[in-house]
């Protein structure tokens, strides 16, 4: 089997730029993300206490694009053709925008449960970046 590793394993260990890290509000409770700014619940500006989300979460809303998308994403068009994006509310409580994965975007609705997955978003310059993407979970 290898060196099988958890998906809650593999999460824990990412670095933390790929963890969604949300910002959780000292006088009510809420998250926010990103963890900057002011509280998307009772609009305080208090520091965050920054906290890494579990990365599953449910979608909100979402759409697939079928075309013109920004000029950094024409590779990716090109070679997968339409791609999904939908915003989903973690299961902390704050609402993260994010390309769909490993699915047939237009299956992807409302409700759906989906979890936060690391991909290749694309190439600038010769690096590839990397970045959030969520997947439907079974
Ligand atoms: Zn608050």
């Amino acid at each position: 089997m290898g060196a099988y590793l958890s998906v809650p394993s593999w999460w824990r260990n990412l670095d933390g730029r790929y963890r969604l890290e949300l910002g959780q509000c000292p006088d009510c409770g809420a998250h926010t993300f990103p963890a900057e700014g002011a509280c998307v619940e009772c609009n305080s500006t208090a520091d965050f206490e920054t906290v890494e989300p579990e990365g599953t979460g449910e979608v909100v809303a979402g759409t697939t694009i079928t075309g013109g998308a920004p000029p950094e994403f024409a590779d990716l068009q090109t070679q997968e053709g339409s791609f999904g994006v939908a915003v989903v509310e973690l299961d902390e409580g704050a609402r993260v925008p994010g390309m769909l994965t490993d699915c047939d975007p237009t299956t992807v609705e409302r409700g759906d449960r989906v979890e936060a997955v690391v991909r290749r978003i694309y190439e600038q310059e010769g690096i590839v970046r990397y970045g959030v993407k969520f997947r439907p979970m079974d």
